[in-house]
């Protein structure tokens, strides 16, 4: 048995119990780990459900230029799916983002355009800017725009919501992730909330961003933006695709808490995982006084560990940011002793 290229390996993810971090927790904690997606993230469900849509609605046609402002795992979705149908990638991405995740979106053929983070989604020299002039000015090319292309729901609506009810067999409780576009969270959390109603959906946040300051009074308060370290996930505006109907909260984690929780899921689960899957751990955490010995928790986790070597699962980058003090006990150092 073959498959016909690499774009049919998508979806299907292992869901996976998580037995040493959530000691103390009630109920079952299931992890959906979306790194054995092709492109290592659950973002390649999305990339080419909005391909093949643009298709089918001619907005993107043979020898086109596919053009996304990304952080990396859209871009990877879109680069891997444009390297199998023939389609240029331009990207435009943030100096905040990794190396690595740069480099690959480059080892895949596509060209990508770094812009500055701390500018105002507005200002021309924006990565949203940017990408959207491309667009404009690039003939026969097509702008992706995760943020508001209902595509992107509507493909976690299709796959990663029933996939998840089909695993749990019906017995999911609540749904956990970190929200970006909000993509994986509203389309995942409408099926499921149409099975059931009373599933709970918690969306994780950053501090920094706008979403969870929203969902609880309705005001877009521009005091709540300022950088932050954490990738993936808050945002400083509202995207079409984040549903705040379907997210019952929002829960805000820091980026120290996220970076040592990241590293946790890799030491004491053995999950290789990304910096918004330590989030989404550690929001639950935060949030575990509300669960039952009946829940059954499934918590997102987008992407691979590979793409923050240099960062999260590098001591020396978290000693500089003051998110770890000890000295690690080494063999050698009690040798020394
Ligand atoms: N984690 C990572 C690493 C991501 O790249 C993204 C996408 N921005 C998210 C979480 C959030 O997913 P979504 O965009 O579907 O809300």
């Amino acid at each position: 048995m073959w498959y016909n290229n690499i774009l049919e390996t998508i979806g299907n993810t292992p869901l996976v119990k998580l037995n040493n971090i959530t000691q103390g927790v009630k109920g079952t904690v299931l992890v959906k780990v979306e790194t054995t997606n092709p492109g290592n993230s659950i973002k390649d469900r999305m990339a080419i459900k909005m391909i093949e849509d643009a298709e089918r609605a001619g907005l993107l046609k043979p020898g086109g230029t596919i053009i996304e402002g990304t952080s990396g795992n859209t871009g990877m979705g879109l680069a891997i799916a444009a390297a199998v149908k023939g389609y240029k990638c331009i990207f435009t991405t943030t100096d905040k983002q990794s190396k690595e995740k740069i480099d690959a979106l480059r080892a895949f053929g596509a060209e990508v355009i770094v812009c500055p983070t701390n500018v105002d989604p507005d200002d021309p020299r924006s990565y949203y800017s940017v990408s959207s002039r491309l667009a404009r000015e690039i003939p026969n090319s097509w702008k992706a725009n995760q943020y508001d292309n209902l595509s992107n729901t509507q493909a976690h609506y299709e796959q990663t919501g029933p996939e998840i009810w089909e695993q749990t067999e019906g017995k999911v409780t609540h749904l956990v992730a970190g929200v970006g576009t909000g993509g994986t969270i509203s389309g995942a959390g409408r099926y499921l909330r149409e099975k059931n109603p009373d599933i709970r959906i918690w969306g994780i946040d950053t501090y920094g961003s706008v979403f969870k300051k929203y969902k609880e009074t309705g005001v877009f308060d521009k005091n709540e933006i300022y950088p932050y370290i954490t990738e993936g996930i808050g945002e400083d505006f509202l995207p079409k695709n984040v549903d705040f109907d379907i997210i019952d909260l929002f829960e805000k984690v820091t980026d120290k808490d996220a970076a040592l929780m990241t590293r946790e899921i890799a030491r004491r689960e053995g999950i290789f995982a990304g910096n918004s899957a330590g989030a989404a751990i550690a929001g639950l955490l935060q949030l575990k006084d509300r669960l039952t010995d009946d829940a059954v928790v499934v918590v997102i986790l987008h992407d691979h560990g590979s793409r923050y070597m240099g960062k999260m699962y590098n001591d020396d980058w978290l000693r500089e940011r003051g998110f770890l003090q000890d000295e690690k006990l080494t063999a050698q150092a009690i040798l020394r002793k």
